[in-house]
């Protein structure tokens, strides 16, 4: 898939450096991949006003929202956040931005109240069915074994987290979210998904392959 990028951008911190060159998301050093996608975000669609409420956001109040939420597999990419104000995000709770936008027009309380329940439980029933709240066509069913060495692995792998990663696929068979590559098959996100898979001969898992990152092979 190809996630939004505006025309120009550059982001550096310590060894670490995005940028933005003809289209594509070039990424060098060990960039936190999901700092870089909300900086996009930001350039894209700017960071002082609220995008549902309309309301002017200050940096006490600024948050980003996962458009699909982010508990039912919705990746933090430009395509899927929005800047808003923090009351919008709590309000939001697990709706889809859609749902969002309708239960802001709603009346009464208990008029919120009602269409936030049902909301939230048919997304819940969706995301049980094993399908995750964002576009089919984002995804691809990705054989892991062709991730050859150009990938993050074991050092940054935090043991919490892969053990969260690990409980979810015994409760469930599946994983929370789809990994992310680059173009050049780096995980960007989704580490300990990978190997958890890799570990327990699981060949297949989703992801969201963004056409237009590419990683630069000095990164760490
Ligand atoms: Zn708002």
């Amino acid at each position: 898939m190809i996630i939004r990028l505006p025309e120009k951008f550059a982001y550096n911190q310590k060894n670490a450096y995005a940028y933005v060159i003809n289209g594509i998301l070039y990424i060098e050093g060990n960039v936190n991949f999901e700092k870089i996608m909300y900086e996009i975000t930001y350039t894209l669609k700017g960071k002082e006003k609220c995008l549902y409420c309309k309301n002017p956001i200050t940096s006490k109040t600024r948050t980003i929202d996962h458009m699909n939420p982010r508990t039912y597999g919705g990746p933090s990419i430009p395509n899927n956040l929005l800047p808003c104000c923090k009351k919008c995000n709590s309000d939001k709770s697990n709706m889809t931005a859609d749902q969002f936008r309708q239960w802001l027009k709603l009346e009464t309380q208990s008029e919120k109240d009602e269409f936030s329940d049902k909301c939230i439980r048919k997304n819940f029933n969706t995301f049980r069915k094993k399908r995750y709240l964002i576009p089919k066509k984002w995804l691809t069913r990705y054989n892991i074994s062709k991730i050859g060495k150009f990938i993050w692995f074991d050092a940054n792998v935090g043991k919490a987290k892969y053990k969260k990663i690990s409980e979810y696929y015994e409760k469930w068979h599946r994983y929370p979210a789809p990994i992310i590559l680059s173009k050049n098959d780096w995980v960007l996100e989704g580490k300990c998904i990978l190997q958890h898979a890799k570990r327990n001969g699981i060949k297949y898992v989703d992801a969201l392959i963004l056409e237009n990152v590419i990683v630069k092979k000095n990164s760490k």
